[in-house]
């Protein structure tokens, strides 16, 4: 008998991507579409079309979304338009795909992919930072995932660094993402330029066709040291630096997995840079701490979707 499919989803700001995952985890087939702007209808639809395309008589499917998850409702998804109540997006698809679903947030689910089958395979206690549109997380506790009361452990992008510091998209002031995301990365740029400052960054978005500064925009022009993006990029790294160390105080996690668009660009090299600006943070006792980019890229939230499917049945 041949060994049984899982589809993994992963939901992002941009693309929905779907693979057809083995019990290994290696992905055999994928299809990716533009995320719809109509809501959860419209990206049900994709959903549905993308599993059928795949193919491969799958026994279940996972899927990661950029949003507050428990009990396989959606309950908040701020960088989707649309959803402004929460969804029963499980249930929705059980029904259309004739097929177990299970739903986790997409850092969460990413994490869990870089978990069993990359970067951080074999750790017991890990921080997932990830590095989009937002700064997302997730937590890997003694050994299983960890995802709070409310499914919104991790939260690493919401952790406070300066008290009535930056407004963030969640509406509070201070957040590592109000600093980091590139949302607000971009934001700061945009004031800047309107004060005086001149960057590279918006002639290399217009030359690569894209609408926003996206982490190729962002990698272009660090490499290239475009001035005002090494300073607003340096400014990122220290927040998340801070972030993460309160974090790791008070988790005591072995592992940091730094995850997402930008780390998928800059690799290792970001991901030491977050080290070097945690370590004035940090207490002695977490001399053991490691700093890694996470390994798998694109496919982490399709594998981890994959893998969160079969953790919650019997596949
Ligand atoms: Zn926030």
């Amino acid at each position: 008998m041949s060994p049984a499919l899982v589809v993994g989803v992963d939901v992002g700001g941009t693309n929905i991507e779907a693979g057809l995952v083995r019990p290994d985890h290696q992905v055999l087939g994928r299809r990716k579409a533009a995320t719809p702007a109509g809501g959860p209808d419209a990206v049900l639809d994709t959903i549905e079309m993308l599993v059928g395309t795949l193919g491969g008589d799958p026994v279940a499917v996972g899927v990661g979304v950029p949003g507050v998850v428990h009990g396989g409702e959606v309950l908040t998804v701020p960088n989707l338009p649309g959803w402004i109540r929460p969804i029963d997006l499980a249930t929705e698809l059980t029904k259309r795909l004739d097929l177990p679903v299970a739903l986790g947030n997409d850092a969460n689910v990413g994490l869990l992919g870089e978990w069993v089958a990359g970067s951080a395979a074999g750790a017991e206690n890990v921080l997932g930072v990830w590095l989009g549109t937002g700064v997302g997380g997730g937590l890997i506790l003694g050994g299983q995932p960890f995802t709070g009361v409310h499914g919104a452990a991790g939260e690493i992008g919401h952790v406070l660094i300066r008290a009535d510091g930056a407004l963030c998209h969640c509406g509070r002031r201070g957040c590592v993402e109000a600093y980091a995301g590139r949302r607000a990365m971009e934001h700061t740029v945009g004031v800047m330029v309107g004060a005086g400052c001149v960057t590279s960054l918006h002639e290399i978005r217009d030359r690569y066709g894209k609408a926003r500064l996206t982490s190729k925009v962002w990698a272009r022009a660090l490499a290239q040291d475009d001035p005002l993006a090494v300073e607003v990029f340096a400014a990122a790294v220290e927040a998340i630096g801070i972030g993460v160390a309160n974090a790791v105080v008070l988790t005591d996690v072995d592992t940091v997995v730094v995850g997402g668009g930008l780390a998928e660009k800059l690799g290792q090299g970001l991901a030491d840079r977050i080290a070097t600006a945690a370590q004035p943070w940090l207490l002695a006792r977490h001399a053991r701490l490691r700093f890694i980019a996470a390994a798998l890229g694109d496919d982490s939230g399709v594998v981890g979707a994959a893998a969160l499917a079969r953790r919650s049945g019997s596949c």
